[in-house]
């Protein structure tokens, strides 16, 4: 266990008796969003203390854990292990039931932002994929009159949101088969970082949309949160097989086919939704496109994210010394590829 996790947070977690390294794990040798093969390992743990190593592609920057539970494993984590352990790194209950507030504050705002787009279109039925209890859709559905449907993997939440009369489906979206089923607006909120295929989901989101279609979607962006607590061990956990950026995330929407009509950083600085519509070219580009110009979120500033006080371990230095070296190496992300970024610190870590 690791010496930044406090032995309070450290034996709520124990008592969660969820044995991560006994799960089944699957080895990612291509990157989701680019195919590459060439990676950096980051971290060899995860925020709870878990030996979980995410990597960032060589080629195109993407950071992913690698290996990563199969989706049998995460089927398993979601129905009954995550809000617990999500309680514990806490120290307070998080369920289906207390997390509905702040799912309320979450669509109100999130509404706003989407608003301008929903009105007016015509647009009828929406989809939300991880849709939870239903609080988002439900209120989406409402604001805007639209038929609302959730999909998520935890049988107790999709309970909830059957309560708001949605039409609710119990599963992962990688493996529920639509058939020729189509939604006016796709809605993935607070969900694409937990999907186990980025790439897979938003190509099967581009078929479910027709032509003037919307989707919304919104990130924990990586660069944010690692800085955040000054480290990227903090910023890793099981439950995020992805850790996205601005880069990435544009990258992956250009590939699948989709324009971005508005982005937006969140008052909190750590997530950043986006507004897209499928592409007027329907054929999806074969390769990352270029996104050099491109920065919707400017790099949080050291002073306001570094923690208060000097750190209390050795390790937790280390971690410091480590975000600081990806912190002067970011402004290098800016051009494509930013791998750049990821290589440069590869080279460091090997001298270290
Ligand atoms: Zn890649």
């Amino acid at each position: 266990m690791s010496l930044t996790i406090s032995a309070e947070r450290a034996s709520r977690i124990a008592a969660v008796r969820f044995d991560y390294g006994a799960q089944t794990r699957q080895a990612i040798a291509a990157c989701n969003l680019c195919g590459g093969s060439r990676f950096v390992v980051l971290t060899h743990r995860d925020r709870y203390g878990y030996d979980a190593e995410a990597h960032a592609c060589a080629a195109c920057g993407l950071v992913f854990l690698n290996p990563r539970m199969t989706a049998d494993a995460y089927g398993r984590f979601y129905r009954g292990v995550y809000r617990p352990l999500v309680s514990a790194f806490h120290g307070r209950r998080i369920d289906a039931h207390t997390i509905q507030a702040e799912q309320r504050d979450y669509a109100v705002e999130r509404a706003a932002f989407i608003g301008p787009f929903l009105t007016g279109g015509g647009l009828q039925t929406m989809l939300d994929i991880g849709g939870s209890t239903g609080v988002v859709a439900h209120h989406f559905a409402r604001e805007f009159g639209l038929q609302g449907t959730v999909i998520d993997p935890a049988p107790l939440e999709v309970e909830e949101a059957r309560r708001f009369g949605l039409d609710t489906i119990t599963g992962l979206v990688e493996e529920h088969d639509f058939g020729a089923r189509q939604f006016d607006v796709v809605i993935i909120c607070q969900t694409i970082d937990h999907l186990l295929d980025v790439g897979g989901v938003l190509a099967r989101v581009r078929a479910l949309l027709p032509a003037r279609g919307l989707l919304f979607l919104d990130i924990v962006d990586f660069r944010a949160a690692y800085l955040r607590q000054w480290s990227v061990e903090d910023a890793v956990k099981i439950d995020h097989p992805f850790y996205l950026t601005d880069s990435t995330m544009v990258a992956y929407l250009r590939r699948a086919g989709f324009d971005v009509l508005r982005a937006d950083i969140a008052r909190d600085r750590l997530h950043v939704s986006y507004v897209c519509r499928p592409a007027e070219s329907t054929r999806a580009t074969k390769a990352p496109p270029m996104i050099a110009a491109r920065t919707v979120s400017p790099p949080p500033r050291r002073t306001r994210s570094r923690p208060a006080g000097p750190p209390t371990s050795s390790r937790s230095a280390r971690s410091s010394r480590s975000a600081s070296r990806t912190w002067a190496w970011s402004g290098a992300s800016r051009t494509w590829p930013p791998g750049s970024a990821w290589s440069r610190r590869s080279r460091a870590v090997h001298k270290a």
